[in-house]
């Protein structure tokens, strides 16, 4: 089955007065797919983030996840299933100051049951993947944004996720820094990684193989030949 199944999907604020951020909309995934939702500010992209990524819970409508309908899911169930199956790469890096490049990866698998050494293994493995293997013990302040970016790439990816959620992965950096991380992001998808880019930046939407639109609150799909 697909990786992403919304079948009529809504959210809304209770308010008052009743904010409707996301209304019926229908969105399936395939597993590898890479797509990037577009639009507006005030579109409803950060509802759909947070519904995509299990930090909210949708009004209306059904969310499958690799197939589990997530509804069903208890508050502990669903923390569980974000933590293996999601890995989440934001604007801000979000990395703790005083923790290595290392650390910081490893921090991903605390609460997960990996043992103490297999987590610095795979934390290394991660950093390596994403090409950081010079910089294991690097302090986020001695890391250019394009590296912190990367670091942060490595803690999405060190839990195997099969989804990479992106929200405006580059808002923090250069255009040519914004490129390798944009190029990083490539490798994973042609590694078979499904990837989702929520972003106002249409430089990159289009490294996406699919685009969708969102616009008050509504899904639409943007014709690939262009
Ligand atoms: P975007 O990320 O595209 O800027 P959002 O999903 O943040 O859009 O917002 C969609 C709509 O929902 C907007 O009208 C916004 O004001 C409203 N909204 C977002 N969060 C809340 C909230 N917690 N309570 C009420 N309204 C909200
Ligand atoms: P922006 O894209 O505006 O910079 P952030 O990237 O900081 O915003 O965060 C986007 C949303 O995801 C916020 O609502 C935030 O609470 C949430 N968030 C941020 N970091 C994490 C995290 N590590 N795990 C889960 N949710 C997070």
């Amino acid at each position: 089955g697909p990786a992403i199944a919304l079948r009529d999907v809504s959210r809304t604020y209770p308010g008052p007065p009743p904010v409707s951020a996301l209304r019926a909309s229908s969105l399936v995934v395939g597993r590898g797919e890479y797509v990037a939702v577009v639009g507006p500010s005030g579109s409803g992209k950060s509802t759909l983030l947070h519904l995509l990524g299990l930090l909210d819970r949708p009004s209306g409508g059904t969310y499958h996840l690799d197939g589990v309908d997530v509804a069903g899911l208890s508050e502990n169930e669903r923390a569980a299933l974000r933590g293996r199956a999601i890995g989440f790469v934001f604007q801000a890096f979000h990395l703790l100051p005083h923790r290595t490049a290392t650390e910081n990866v490893e921090l991903a698998m605390l609460y997960n049951g990996t043992p103490r050494a297999g987590r610095r293994a795979r934390a290394r493995q991660a950093l390596d993947r994403v090409g950081l293997s010079h910089r294991l013990t690097a302090l986020p302040t001695t890391l250019s944004g394009g590296e912190k970016q990367r670091v942060a790439v490595a803690r999405a990816l060190v839990n195997e996720p099969t989804l990479l959620l992106c929200d405006e992965p580059t808002g923090n950096l250069d255009t040519v820094t914004a490129g390798t991380v944009l190029d990083l992001v490539d490798g994973l998808h042609r590694d078979g990684l499904t990837i989702m880019v929520i972003t106002h930046d249409d430089s990159v939407a289009t490294r996406a193989g699919r685009k969708v639109m969102i616009r008050d609150g509504m899904l639409a799909e943007i014709a690939g030949d262009d």
